[in-house]
């Protein structure tokens, strides 16, 4: 349920509601508006008759039920949009933020020469993924601990805050220590061991949809994080398995402006792991970033043929700049017909 309070209801106000909610069986979590403040009571077990009654408590203006079967992800909780802070970069503030690098780091060289390009061509943020998900044992599968003391000296080097993917609730605590945000991969969407441990990090979480995930799930996903008490998530859409083969994934543009729709959370796209094709990652970028999507993360790599993952994927450092170049051109308006007269 949540608990609507009015416009300027005074802090005493506020705080017996909080304290009510929990004697009713409920945790609360407030979010403090510029008008007004909401606070949302979730849990299980506890007395719902007791929440319905508050509406008779001062400074309330009215109790509903959250509509959606997750609760402190919904929009209905927190109307304004989400800001994550990932180092010094804000996230969801209205800028559109591109996070680049390749998929796996290989080399001290290779991290850092993408790293010191990408920064130049604008990218806000380095990705590089020290422990990978691969499909096969046979493949490549991330340098570990050495990955991630390079990723930490290229941050040092150039400032870029870091993104890597954490694969297992064992590798946490150390992750931390050399990321700025951790990843949780597509495949692990529903670790929910993994979630419930990173639900106790203060790092942001960059949460990629799975391949064959609902929007409600991946929502879900999410929500066991902010439960948990990590209120810093991005959802990352990154394409699901449809029946097309001409791209590696469907990136589903709607499913962005479905999330944004139902989430108060930051909302980015990932065009290289949701079409496999180097040419579609600046329309579907554009795409993305008309429906709502406030960043990017792109794979790039200084030798895509020499890549040890996703290297047909890849852009090349110039292909990147080229891609920067193409997200500050406007969108066409479109030629409208004009209306016949009689
Ligand atoms: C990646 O980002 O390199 C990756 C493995 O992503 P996903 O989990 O979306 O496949
Ligand atoms: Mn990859």
């Amino acid at each position: 349920m949540i608990i609507n309070m009015r416009e300027g209801a005074a802090e005493q106000e506020i705080q017996h509601i909080i304290d009510r909610v929990k004697e009713a069986g409920y945790q609360a979590h407030v979010t403090r508006g510029i008008e007004r403040a909401i606070v949302a009571a979730v849990g299980s077990g506890g007395r719902r008759h007791e929440l319905q009654a508050l509406a008779a408590a001062p400074g309330v203006a009215e109790v509903v039920p959250i509509a959606q079967p997750f609760k402190l992800v919904s929009r209905q909780v927190k109307p304004h949009g989400t800001v994550v802070k990932v180092g010094a970069v804000p996230i969801g503030d209205g800028s559109f933020v591109v996070i680049a690098g390749p998929c796996s780091v290989e080399s001290r060289e290779q991290i850092l020469s993408t790293a010191l390009a990408v920064k130049a061509s604008g990218a806000q943020l380095l990705r590089g993924g020290a422990y990978k998900p691969r499909t096969s044992p046979y493949e490549f599968q991330g340098l570990g601990l050495e990955a991630l003391e390079l990723l930490s000296e290229v941050r040092q080097e150039t400032g870029l805050p870091v993104v890597t993917e954490v694969m297992s609730t064992e590798d946490v605590d150390l992750i931390c220590e050399h990321a700025d945000m951790l990843q949780v991969g597509a495949r692990n969407m529903q670790n929910f061991a993994l979630l419930r441990r990173l639900a106790k990090t203060s790092k942001p979480i960059l949460l990629k949809r799975g391949p064959s995930a609902s929007v409600r799930e991946w929502l879900l996903a999410a929500e066991y994080l902010l439960a948990g008490g990590n209120q810093n998530v991005i959802l990352c859409e990154r394409g699901i398995k449809t029946f097309e083969t001409g791209t590696r994934n469907t990136l589903d543009l709607a499913a962005i402006a479905l999330a944004r729709e139902l989430s108060h959370l930051p909302v980015i796209a990932d065009p290289s792991h949701g079409t496999g094709r180097p040419t579609l990652i600046s329309p579907m970028s554009r795409a993305a970033a008309a429906l709502g999507a406030v960043g990017i993360m792109v794979e790039v790599h200084p030798c895509p043929e020499r890549a040890l993952s996703d290297g047909p994927q890849s852009l090349d450092l110039d292909g990147f700049a080229r891609l920067m170049r193409s997200l500050a051109e406007p969108l066409r308006a479109l030629p409208m017909r004009e209306a016949a007269t009689a």
